[in-house]
């Protein structure tokens, strides 16, 4: 039997840290939600006990460092599941771009072994079995729009942002999660963006208010260290985005455009600096 999972990238709508723990995790605030762009997993069984990835995309590793690959064999392992799988990953996400696209990928793999094996397992505890993989991979098992807190893993669902177009663009860099919040000076940030006034504006549905409540406090480090991330930003700007920031630890940039009268000409503009620049819908 073969199954499909879609496993969709987040973009964070408003990221701040609190401070950082003593267990050396940072507590931080979060709204996030997803967008239309997916890797898409084939899952097959196979009769020997064994976890096998494939995938189109040359740069992503394919043994046990890969995170589809730890999903797999935490659950096999918790469930005692003899069997094996096979999983070809579809990318479509661009990697280390602060798109959680690892991340969606453990959490589909969890979703589609559930299934195919049948094992009953509530989403709840998908979530417990996501946050032994990563901070990110709870909010991807549930999808939707929610609040992270914590070190990401304690999430409450909330209602969806007003629809719009999101324009990503992802400059030539990679950038390492670890590094940036590594470098930050949680405890010296100047300014904290306003989570209760993101949720305001979110519950009352008002399309300008979200993109004037739009902060990331990782950029005060990804924009130091990458400029690009900067020029790429205030080209988006420029261009007539209604809303932009950094998503994650980036360097992807996004912009909130609510007419579809100005997309193609923001895309037109950022191709001429850009190579990878997607033009996507909240998943609403
Ligand atoms: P986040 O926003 O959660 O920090 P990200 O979008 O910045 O995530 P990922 O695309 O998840 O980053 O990739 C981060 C690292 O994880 C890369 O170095 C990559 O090699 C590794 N990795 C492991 N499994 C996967 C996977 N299935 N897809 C992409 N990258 C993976």
């Amino acid at each position: 039997m073969k199954i499909y999972e879609k496993a969709p990238a987040k973009i964070n709508l408003l990221l701040d840290v609190m401070r950082k723990r003593e267990d050396g995790f940072h507590e931080v605030e979060m709204i996030m939600t997803m967008v239309d762009l997916a890797d898409r997993l084939e899952m097959e069984e196979l009769p020997r006990d064994t976890i096998i990835i494939s995938s189109q995309a040359g740069y992503i590793p394919l043994d046990e460092k890969n995170l589809a690959f730890q999903a797999a064999r935490l659950i096999k392992d918790r469930y005692n599941v003899r069997k094996g799988v096979y999983i070809h990953l579809d990318k479509n996400i661009p990697v280390a771009a602060g798109l959680a696209g690892g991340s969606s990928d453990a959490a589909a793999t969890l979703r589609g072994l559930n299934r195919l094996w049948g094992l009953g397992i509530s989403e709840e505890e998908l979530c417990e079995l996501g946050a032994e993989l990563g901070s990110d991979v709870p909010f991807c098992v549930t999808g939707g729009t929610a609040i992270a807190r914590g070190r990401g893993e304690k999430l409450e669902r909330i209602s969806n942002p007003p629809q719009c177009w999101v324009i990503l663009a992802k400059p030539p860099i990679n950038v390492s999660t670890a590094d940036v919040y590594g470098k930050l000076r949680a405890n010296e940030l100047k300014h904290h963006p306003s989570t209760k006034d993101m949720l305001s504006a979110i519950s009352n549905g008002s399309f300008a208010d979200v993109c004037a409540h739009l902060g990331n406090v990782l950029e005060t480090v990804t924009l130091q260290l990458h400029p690009e991330v900067l020029q790429m930003k205030e080209i988006m700007q420029r261009l007539g985005a209604d809303g932009v920031l950094m998503s994650g630890s980036g360097p992807t940039v996004f912009g909130l455009v609510s007419k579809e009268a100005k997309v193609s000409r923001i895309y037109n503009g950022l191709r001429g600096f850009c190579k990878e620049v997607y033009v996507v819908r909240m998943l609403t």
